[in-house]
């Protein structure tokens, strides 16, 4: 069965005229999927039961069944595990800052880029989301909350560039006018840096941030911690993060995980910022999360401090990201993991 949450409205409007219903009842119908949402055909009250119960036998409609949820009791995060239509298990995040809500949502069940400090990436990928999955994650922790979202990334688990027509489906359709109308500003693109998609995703008109997960100064760090560095080098990655902000005019970012004697020294602060120099971005850095498939260390506090204050004396914007639901479990891909490993040990 067709994913009906993946339709665009010009798609729908074509399906529904096959299904020779009147041509008003697509707007409706995308009214209900991607305006005020609804997880099941029953809740379309303005639509009659023949036509809810047409469409029920010729779409899916995931009802997006929570199957674990942990809420911070320190500021509100909530980490969400979704089990999708299939069985196959996601995460999502909601934060609440002052400027808004912000939700993370994975683009991919598992990833494949294999970055050893990720917890992801350790059982491989497993599948691609569609447009209408990645939608789902954001109007189910709407309905839940009962909150309105304002911002979203894509740092959940899964590699956006390498799901690349799904993600930018999503983009088009969160930010129509007919569904949830989000500006593209408030969108936040994170991706390891898979140089040829970063250059088309430049050409696609969007006004999206763009994030760049570098954790490294130069290639031999970076080859340790991220297997895509293989295959494109840092001076690439620079190439296309100027040819992104030529076109797009948009400010990027870089995401930096300090790992403790790995990518923290202050030569490494130096090689970083000489690398930066010239564009315009900022660098968010986080103490990296450990994982326990690694024994990665996180840098300590003052440490990080230095390594910001290193960054800004050589003219390098750099904030220091605040660790969000520090009492629940931990890392990115962390829950999924974790629930993964128990139906293991269950067989
Ligand atoms: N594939 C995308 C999205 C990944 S998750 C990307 O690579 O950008 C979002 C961010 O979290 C990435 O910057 C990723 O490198 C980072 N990340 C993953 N595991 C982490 C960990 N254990 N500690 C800190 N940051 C981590």
């Amino acid at each position: 069965m067709k994913d009906i949450r993946s339709l665009t409205f010009e798609e729908l409007k074509a399906e529904v005229s096959a299904l020779n219903m009147p041509a008003f009842r697509a707007k409706q119908i995308y009214g209900w999927l991607h305006k005020t949402p609804v997880f099941s055909f029953d809740e379309m009250t303005n639509i009659s039961k023949a036509d809810r119960q047409r469409l029920g036998e010729v779409f899916s409609l995931d009802p997006m069944t929570i199957a674990d949820v942990q809420i911070s009791q320190i500021d509100g995060t909530r980490k969400y595990l979704y089990a999708l239509a299939d069985g196959n298990m996601i995460e999502s995040v909601w934060m609440e800052y002052k400027h808004g809500n912000s939700v993370c949502i994975s683009t991919q069940v598992g990833c494949r880029m294999g970055c050893t400090f990720c917890a992801s990436t350790i059982d491989g990928l497993a599948r691609n989301l569609t447009a209408g999955e990645m939608l789902a994650q954001v109007y189910a922790m709407a309905r839940e909350t009962g909150k309105k979202v304002s911002n979203i990334v894509t740092m959940g688990s899964g590699e956006p560039m390498d799901n690349y027509d799904n993600v930018c489906k999503f983009i088009r359709m969160v930010s129509d006018e007919n569904g949830m109308n989000l500006s593209q500003r408030n969108i936040t693109v994170s991706t390891c840096g898979i140089v040829p998609n970063i250059k088309r995703f430049a050409d696609e008109g969007f006004g999206v941030t763009l994030a760049i997960s570098l954790h490294a100064s130069n290639d031999v760090i970076r080859r340790r911690t991220m297997p895509i560095a293989n295959a494109f080098s840092i001076d690439q990655i620079m190439e296309a993060c100027r040819y992104f902000f030529d076109k797009t005019g948009r400010r990027l970012t870089f995401e930096y995980a300090l790992i403790k004697g790995v990518n923290d020294s202050a030569e490494t602060a130096k090689e970083l910022a000489g690398l930066l120099h010239g564009l315009n971005c900022h660098v968010n850095l986080i103490p990296v999360n450990p994982i326990k498939e690694r024994d990665y260390v996180q840098t300590e506090r003052a440490h990080v401090f230095e390594f910001q204050k290193l960054l800004e004396k050589y003219g390098i914007n750099a904030t220091i990201r605040r660790e969000m639901g520090r009492d629940i479990d931990g890392a990115c891909g962390q829950l999924r993991k974790h629930h993964l490993d128990e139906a293991k040990n269950k067989q």
